[in-house]
């Protein structure tokens, strides 16, 4: 999705007025009757109407008028809304290119006004197909108005609450700098994702280490889920940070052996293929760590492991993120697993906003190329002054 920051310097306070509208009516509507958004927004003279078409224009808003006239935010309009709040906040001023885009997030460059380059992630779950979303209605069955917002909302918050843990913890993980809706903000890792390297000085080492963090986490209670060379930034001096956590689980999940030996197997696998390391390499470099000499021949295993709880519940309350959260997160995370996920052919109905994101989905072959030019920070940053806002409430 083309993100174009130009068009938020030219909004004034009256469109950010009826755009929040019309996100506060999403609370309780999927499609916000436009009377709705004009008694929330309260402008004079029918002003919210001739806001509205503005927006419109922009495509910050999609306009429904298939039950009764009505408007939803789109995932640029709730952009907009998450830009502005940080920009006001003065954790960035200007939004550079975008480095990443994954199927449930897009990923720029952000700068301070000090020019310290920082990354901003922006969730977009649901984003390929909103009517494979909607269709997972039940698992949030408390919600009587269950959507996009909320899911993306809810994994931004996962995953800096996480973040911010792990890296309290001493764990390899960017800076967790803040969030806001469905954005999160951390520090940039200079370096590249694991998938791009083709050649290590030291893979046994950086294998290791990499297996050491598993257990580790294993240890603090917890389970990265998604575990694999997409998610292991690696820099020149072959130094590791994992990214990307908004699967993560408890070892109490139920399904919290398979999870763990499913990302010590992806790592396995990578390694043999790419850096040829063989079975018996492998077994050495187990040695040190917790094995079992079983079926596997010598694996790790997950039950030995010294465990331990709690390391979720308390330290991410502390951020805001709750046991409640964590559970509707879940359910929407294995409802796309039980679905297969993703791409189903009622995509071709959305709106455009969508149809380009679909569209972007579709000419990414692989993560390969998607971070091909993720290399040290490129600049070529547009400047958010942004004209005389009041922060309107998160
Ligand atoms: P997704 O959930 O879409 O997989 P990730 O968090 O894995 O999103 O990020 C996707 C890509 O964006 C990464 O593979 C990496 O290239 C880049 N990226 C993400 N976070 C950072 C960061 N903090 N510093 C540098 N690059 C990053
Ligand atoms: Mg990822």
């Amino acid at each position: 999705m083309k993100l174009d920051v130009n068009a938020l310097r030219y909004l004034c306070k009256d469109d950010f007025r009826v755009l929040t509208a019309v996100e506060m009516g999403m609370r309780n509507h999927e499609i916000v009757p436009a009377e709705l958004v004009d008694r929330i927004a309260g402008l004079k003279h029918g002003g919210t109407y001739k806001v509205l078409k503005n927006l419109l224009k922009h495509k910050l808003v999609h306009h429904d008028s298939s039950k009764y006239d009505g408007f939803r935010l789109t995932y640029l309009g709730y952009d907009f809304l998450a830009i502005k709040t940080l920009v006001n906040r003065s954790v960035f001023s200007a939004v550079g290119r975008q480095i990443g885009v994954g199927k449930e997030s897009d990923i720029f460059e952000v700068a301070t006004e000090d020019g310290t380059v920082l990354v901003m992630k922006l969730h977009r779950l649901g984003r390929v197909s909103f009517r494979a979303v909607k269709s997972k209605r039940d698992y949030l069955s408390h919600r009587s108005s269950y959507n996009w917002l909320y899911l993306s909302r809810l994994a931004a918050l996962k995953e800096f609450s996480f973040m911010k843990a792990l890296g309290e913890h001493e764990f390899p993980v960017p800076t967790a700098i803040d969030c806001n809706r469905h954005c999160v903000v951390m520090s940039l890792i200079q370096g590249y994702p694991l998938v791009q390297v083709k050649q290590l000085q030291n893979p046994d080492d950086v294998f290791e280490t990499i297996i050491g963090l598993i257990v580790r986490l294993a240890e603090h209670g917890l389970i990265h889920c998604d575990f694999n060379e997409f998610n292991i930034m690696i820099d020149d001096d072959e130094k590791i940070t994992m990214i990307d956590f908004p699967q993560m689980v408890s070892v109490s999940h139920r399904n919290a052996k398979m999870y763990f030996d499913r990302d010590i197997e992806c790592v396995f696998k990578f390694f043999r293929k790419r850096f040829n390391l063989s079975y018996e390499e492998e077994r050495e470099h187990d040695e040190g760590l917790v094995c079992d000499s079983g079926e596997d021949g010598g694996r790790l295993c997950f039950s030995s492991i010294e465990k331990s709880a709690g390391f979720l519940d308390k330290e991410l309350a502390a951020s805001g993120f709750t046991t409640k959260d964590q559970d509707d997160i879940q359910k929407y995370i294995e409802g796309e697993k039980e679905d297969g996920g993703e791409d189903d052919d009622d995509a071709e109905d959305e709106d455009d906003e969508d149809d380009a994101a679909a569209e972007e989905d579709d000419d990414e072959d692989g993560d390969d190329d998607e971070a091909s030019d993720n290399g040290p920070i490129g600049v070529q940053i547009s400047s958010l002054k942004i004209a005389d806002q009041p922060e309107e409430s998160a």
